[in-house]
């Protein structure tokens, strides 16, 4: 198999992992960035045939164009963790081994999808699934979409669908009018994010509201909203919903990293950088807080509700099981292409589960890449 070496090797190319290559190549190192998605940019710039660069990530591709001790990996999985400072990849299909010096995760976060009833459906995405589909070229013009969930994503994925012509019917905000109203006047603290909220607009925005239910019959044509245990019906054709965000751990739990889910205490700033991370991460904080998932966000929906919807199974199908890995073992929950990333989130919160250790291969990959991986493994006279 063949072996790439890396003085820093860094994994994620979004903006924290884009600008962490730029930092490092300058130092002369050879360095490898490695994302699996076929264009670097990550969440926030991310790229399509309707989305050009970000000027931001624009800058990046010409200042870094020229660099040949940066190597770019995109459409790249990382597979597994093998130990001796290895990453096992699969790139085109071909296994590979990249062995590091220095690594660094920039892996960001994915969106927290809660399942209802009605959420396989055609039609029913996440909320940032549905942005990330519309900048990769998805169109929605004249489409009724509801945006649902919780936090401020909401209003970006209203604001991308409604740019591309969307008809958005209803912005549908789990966390009561109090904690949005808090959290708006916090917004003094970040003029930016303050000037974000009030280009990307609040209307048709309802609080302390949940979906429960998507109607249809071959695709969504309506949705059931519910709002102090009243429900109303709004027909769309689309939904859109997702409840925050989790980190993308898994790597870094595999590797053995100590994971903060505080965020880490606020410590007194001494440099320019660090007052602006602990300026950042008490934004986080307010975010966490505001957008807290209540009881009507938690409350579990009908044990006939499709679960892992990889392997088709239901919430009721599991709930009698102890903890993640004896629902996986015994119904198959979470073995699927999405590897738990949805189900096994809605599950521990849910079932008040510890999450499951990190377990190789990472992403489904082709069963060359570990024979390969394996054989690389093995000592010569086995
Ligand atoms: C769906 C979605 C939409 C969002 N939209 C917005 C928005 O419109 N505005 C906003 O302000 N914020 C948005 N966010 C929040 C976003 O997380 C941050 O704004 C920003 O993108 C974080 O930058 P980052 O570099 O830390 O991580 P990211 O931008 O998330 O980049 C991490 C990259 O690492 C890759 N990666 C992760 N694990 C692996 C692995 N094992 N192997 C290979 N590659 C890997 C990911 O695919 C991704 O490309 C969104 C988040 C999500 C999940």
């Amino acid at each position: 198999m063949t072996i790439e070496h890396a003085d820093i090797a860094i994994v994620g190319a979004g903006p924290a992992g884009l600008s962490a290559a730029r930092t490092a190549a300058r130092s002369g190192a050879r360095v490898v960035l490695i994302d699996d998605n076929p264009r670097p940019g990550g969440q926030i710039w991310r790229q399509g045939p309707a989305f050009a660069p970000a000027a931001r990530l624009r800058r990046w591709l010409d200042e870094t164009r020229a660099q040949p001790n940066l190597v770019v990996m995109n459409a790249t999985k990382v597979a597994a963790a093998t130990g001796d400072r290895r990453l096992l990849l699969e790139r085109e299909g071909e296994p590979l081994t990249l062995a590091w010096s220095k690594l660094i995760l920039a892996t960001g976060a994915r969106e927290r999808l809660l399942p209802f009833e009605g959420w396989t459906l055609p039609g029913v995405t996440g909320a940032g699934g549905l942005q990330a589909l519309v900048k990769g070229g998805l169109p929605v013009r004249g489409e009724r979409v509801v945006v649902a969930g919780s936090g401020p994503l909401l209003l970006a994925v209203a604001a991308t669908a409604r740019r591309h012509g969307a008809d958005v019917r209803a912005l549908i905000e789990q966390a009561s009018f109090g904690q949005v109203a808090k959290f708006v006047g916090s917004l003094a603290r970040t003029p930016g994010k303050l000037a974000q909220a009030a280009a990307l607009g609040v209307a048709c925005y309802r609080t302390a509201s949940v979906v429960v239910k998507a109607h249809g019959a071959a695709r969504v044509e309506a949705v059931t909203i519910r709002t102090r245990g009243l429900d109303t019906t709004i027909e769309a054709d689309r939904v859109a919903c997702g409840y925050g965000l989790v980190p993308n751990a898994t790597l870094a739990l595999a590797l053995g990293c100590a994971i903060d889910e505080a965020g880490g205490a606020i410590r007194p700033a001494d440099a320019r950088p660090i007052r602006e991370r602990e300026r950042w991460r008490a934004f986080a904080g307010r975010v966490a807080r505001a957008f807290e998932l209540g009881v009507a966000a938690r409350a579990m929906p009908p044990a006939d509700t499709v679960l892992c919807r990889c392997e088709d199974v239901t919430l009721g199908a599991i709930a009698s099981h102890a903890d993640w890995r004896d629902a996986k073992l015994q119904t198959r929950c979470g073995m699927g292409p999405c590897q738990g990333r949805i189900c096994g989130e809605a599950a521990c919160l849910w079932f008040g589960w510890p999450r499951a250790s990190a377990r190789p291969p990472f992403v489904p990959i082709r069963i060359d890449t570990l024979i390969a991986a394996r054989d690389a493994a093995a000592p010569p006279d086995a």
